[in-house]
């Protein structure tokens, strides 16, 4: 946790009307008064930080908050991020939030809602599930079954990604390495392919990184290896979001410039951090090809252990609670790694 940095009394909590401030100081304080800052975030309804709070924060009144979010958000994507983000969600919230993006008739958060349910929460409701068959059935033309829906799920959300293609290198990206040694690798996840590429090759996201795998090992490069992706910036304004002495990596919160300058940022197609074998190796791949440009370019040996390679949470853990995931293989990486690397030295 970070330093104490924003204190308020009762009186200063209940006079506020910034909610991003709020919830900077339920972040320092280790959720301290968390039930007239919740009540208050309400007031405000600002639905950014309302998110943000429910998701590092048990709140008592979660109902309610599904209920507020449900009258004052029309986005799936909101929506889904709600559903995704928020792990203590009972069930009959989750099954709330799941029929307001049907209704929203927005194929992809749908489907994608869908799929977090049945095949990554690994849950099931038959109300669900038929709403789920009409739509898939009629749609696309599959008969869709209890034998078959998982499959059927899986191949929905990843293989249309796979026809897409962009050429050379994004533009979303600083030239150079504003005069750091990159030592850091930093891994993240996105739910799909399509997804990361569509926001990487968007110049109005702001958005890269240096390369993304797909589920089947498939490695695509978006940024040059001598630029910087922007994956995960750090601030140096203790008020941002993204502050650099958030991070619980010494090297991000002892250096006074964004992280973004002296890491390398891998994607990987999932939803909760599980690989496959192919991901996996693809992974491993690339990391030794980091690796041996470091040793090429600079001189430089790659420390290979868990405050060098690391999660997108841990360089920024108030924007992202689940990049990478709960199920991200860090152990077998840096065992093989070192496996790997070490054989090549003997
Ligand atoms: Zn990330």
């Amino acid at each position: 946790m970070p330093e104490k940095l924003i204190n308020m009394d009762i009186s200063e909590i209940k006079d506020s009307n910034n909610a991003r401030l709020l919830f900077l100081y339920l972040y320092y304080n280790n959720g301290n008064n968390l039930d007239i800052v919740s009540n208050k975030m309400l007031e405000i309804g600002n639905l950014e930080y309302i998110q943000y709070m429910l998701r590092v924060f048990k709140v008592k009144n979660i109902d309610i908050f599904i209920d507020f979010i449900l009258k004052k958000s029309d986005s799936p994507r909101y929506l889904y991020n709600v559903l995704y983000d928020v792990d203590y969600l009972e069930d009959r919230n989750r099954i709330k939030l799941i029929n307001r993006i049907i209704k929203l008739d927005n194929d992809r958060y749908t489907i994608k809602a869908f799929y977090y349910y049945f095949n990554i929460l690994k849950k099931f409701n038959d109300n669900i599930f038929n709403k789920a068959k009409k739509l898939i059935d009629k749609k696309l033309n599959i008969d869709f079954n209890k034998d078959n829906y998982l499959k059927v799920l899986e191949n929905l959300i990843y293989s249309e990604d796979y026809k897409i293609d962009y050429k050379g290198f994004t533009n979303n990206c600083f030239k150079g390495r504003n005069g750091y040694i990159p030592s850091l690798i930093v891994c993240h996840i996105n739910s799909t392919y399509a997804s990361a590429l569509e926001h990487f090759y968007n110049e109005k996201t702001d958005v890269s990184a240096h390369y993304v795998i797909r589920r089947d090992g498939f490695i695509k490069q978006v940024v040059s290896l001598d630029d910087s992706s922007w994956a995960n910036g750090t601030s140096l304004k203790e008020n941002s979001d993204v502050y650099h002495r958030f991070s619980t990596i010494p090297l991000i919160r002892d250096t006074k410039d964004n992280a973004n300058y002296f890491t390398f940022s891998i994607e990987h197609e999932s939803f909760d951090g599980s690989l496959t074998d192919k991901q996996l190796e693809s992974s491993i791949k690339v990391m030794k090809k980091i690796i041996r440009y470091l040793k090429d370019k600079y001189n430089y040996d790659f420390i290979i252990d868990r405050n060098h390679i690391i999660g997108h949470d841990e360089v920024n853990p108030i924007v992202r609670t689940k990049c990478p995931g709960k199920l991200f293989p860090y152990d077998r990486i840096i065992k093989e790694l070192k496996k790997e690397i070490y054989d090549e030295h003997r």
